[in-house]
């Protein structure tokens, strides 16, 4: 059907979403950044942010709306920069709206949120704790379900076409949510400059959504028809993915000539 009709979903030309940070004050239940599963204070430089608005600039690209989140993006340690660095775009583009989406937990939070300036929309989802039980079970990949073994995972789901594409630390994406899988995986094997609207970014779609617990439901599903979901189950392909990064994060010991 795929090849017949096309994907369902096209990630978004006019709307992205920006990872600035997997640091986080929460460890949320099926957070579908990893935040939990696999913590660490990883940023986005802001001269990558300044190199997204120069990039748009120059490609006369006039985003309908920049989102800034994270992780929480503001424990970024240059979140203010990064946020004058997108009011600098907006005012080439003033019909372009910049939320700053935040879990607004604890004190911190929201001092930063309450100094930020006039303009800038704040998307506050007054977390109280870790556990979020209208998430969807996002580690849940439907590779490991029988059910999907003739999907095309090119498909995507509704998220890159609703939320936007993604900027993360490995680069461009289909959306944040793949941005923050290729993160775990290790592989930063987003675009590394802005494509062309042409991109559909395909390739990316079908290697990250396999994993992606969100390609179960395609659409997004209203809140008050969710089943409470307190735990995060796990399939196999992620337990490997996690235990892999562990790996990879754990310190290595310090040899005798170190
Ligand atoms: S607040 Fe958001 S980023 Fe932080 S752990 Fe919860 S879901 Fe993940
Ligand atoms: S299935 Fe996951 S990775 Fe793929 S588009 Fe949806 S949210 Fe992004």
């Amino acid at each position: 059907m795929t090849a017949l009709l096309g994907p369902q979903y096209e990630r978004s030309r006019d709307a992205i979403e920006i990872d600035i940070t997997y640091a986080c004050n929460l460890r949320c239940t099926n957070c579908n950044r990893s935040v939990t599963q696999a913590p660490e204070k990883a940023h986005l430089d802001a001269g990558r942010v300044r190199q997204f608005v120069d990039e748009s600039l120059a490609a006369g690209k006039r985003w309908r709306r920049i989102r800034v989140l994270g992780g929480e993006p503001t424990l970024h340690p240059h979140f203010t920069e990064i946020v004058g660095i997108l009011l600098g775009y907006r005012a080439q583009v003033p019909s372009c709206r910049i939320q700053v989406v935040s879990n607004g937990h604890g004190a911190h939070v929201r001092a930063r949120l309450a100094q930020l300036p006039a303009g800038i929309e704040i998307e506050n989802s007054g977390k109280r704790g870790n556990v979020q039980p209208s998430f969807g079970a996002f580690n849940l990949a439907p590779v490991d379900d029988p059910v999907f073994r003739h999907a095309d995972y090119v498909n995507g789901c509704s998220i890159m076409t609703d939320c936007g594409m993604g900027l993360g630390i490995g680069g461009y994406y289909p959306c944040a949510v793949a941005a923050g899988i290729d993160r775990v995986l290790g592989e930063a094997g987003g675009r590394p400059a802005l494509p062309p609207d042409q991109d559909s970014m395909a390739d990316l779609a079908s290697r990250l959504c396999r994993l992606c617990g969100h390609f179960r439901d395609g659409h997004d599903v209203p809140e008050r028809l969710r089943e409470p979901l307190l735990d995060t189950p796990m399939s196999p392909a992620w337990v490997q993915i996690y235990e892999a990064w562990h790996r990879r994060s754990k310190p290595r010991p310090k040899g005798p000539a170190e």
